[in-house]
């Protein structure tokens, strides 16, 4: 057993949902966690009889539309979907849905999340925080539980828990990690096919784009934060968008004297979109993002903050600076 608790929780909660409509709602930007919790939680929510569909106010990227296949996502019109019960995945609170799908469904069914920040929003909350990817949880409890997974759903699950690892790189890859994966692997997914697709499949736009972004790179406080900055005006000259910048944000993490690399994206009407990432365990840059009204788990966070970006990068610098010298790292 994975998640006997969780398991327990989830099995009793299917069966209140019998005969009934779901909507599984994924967050804003969706990444492969996001997108491969959804396809997986559909899939097996159908295979058991129960109606359900994904809903995203973003569109699956690019990147990641081979392993949505033949799984049911809608995108607009969530209206038609107002009597479906909501449950989130991969999102740490209900603004992370966007504000049409958090108006429509203010009261959230079940919250099934592994963010630190997740504040248990729904009547139903399924988060564990020490878990590395909300597929890996969802496949740890399919496993308990002996729900048949088929290759497609094992396919979406394996993405989600190599995207959330960084590839098997990050704090939480353990051996129960690479367990649920054998497992997944056993159930038809592929590692170098799923590999080949998030990182052999680029557009030359995107590669424009990150030579500019390398050139934005600026090093801080005696070189232990990294920030880079993307604007418009880099998406116009490569044919880029937001889209697009997924993971930049590991190229300043990949210095070696940096503690801390962020990635500031200007976006119009003074928006900046923070890409946070910490490579010391003592730092929380799920706190950083909260003074931003943001959030994440404590080695990976983000934020929407509204200010324009000469003045935020000096009070970025500054909220960096006294939280590594609170920790005596400076
Ligand atoms: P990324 O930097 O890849 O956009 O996001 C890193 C992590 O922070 C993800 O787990 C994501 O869910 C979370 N995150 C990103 N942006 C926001 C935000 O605006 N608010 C909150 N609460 N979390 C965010
Ligand atoms: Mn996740």
């Amino acid at each position: 057993m994975y998640y006997q608790k969780y398991a327990q929780q989830f099995s009793n909660y299917l069966t209140q949902l019998v005969g009934k409509k779901v909507a599984v709602i994924g967050h804003l930007r969706p990444d492969g966690d996001c997108i491969g919790s959804q396809i997986a939680l559909v899939r097996i929510l159908n295979s058991l009889g129960i109606n359900a569909i994904a809903l995203n106010k973003d569109k699956v990227p690019e990147s990641l539309q081979f392993f949505v296949k033949d799984t049911p996502f809608a995108h607009a019109n969530f209206i038609d979907y107002k009597d479906y019960i909501p449950i989130t995945v991969d999102a740490s609170d209900t603004t992370r849905i966007g504000d049409e799908l958090k108006n429509l469904f203010p009261n959230i069914k079940l919250n099934i999340d592994h963010h630190l920040s997740n504040i248990n929003f729904a009547e139903t909350n399924i988060v564990d925080s020490h878990v590395a990817a909300t597929s890996e949880l969802l496949a740890g409890i399919f496993l308990d539980l002996n729900i048949k997974i088929d290759p497609i759903t094992a396919e979406a699950l394996y993405l989600g828990i190599a995207t959330d690892t960084g590839q098997f790189r990050y704090g939480m890859t353990n051996a129960q990690v690479f367990s649920i994966c054998t497992q997944l692997i056993n159930l038809g997914a592929s590692p170098p096919l799923t590999a080949h697709q998030l990182y052999e499949r680029e557009s030359f736009g995107r590669i424009l784009l990150l030579k500019e972004f390398l050139g934005t790179l600026k090093l801080e406080l005696g070189g232990k934060l990294c920030i880079g900055t993307i604007n418009e005006a880099m998406f116009k000259a490569t044919g880029t968008n937001k889209e697009h910048t997924e993971s930049l944000v590991d190229y300043p993490r990949s210095i070696d004297t940096v503690i801390v690399a962020a990635v500031l994206e200007e976006r119009p009407d003074n928006v900046i979109k923070g890409s946070l990432r910490a490579k010391n365990d003592a730092v929380r840059v799920d706190l950083l993002a909260q003074h931003f009204s943001g959030g994440g788990h404590a080695s990976a966070a983000g934020f929407s903050f509204q200010m324009n970006l000469q003045e935020f990068y000096p009070l970025f610098i500054q909220t960096v600076k006294s939280h590594l010298s609170n920790l005596n790292l400076l």
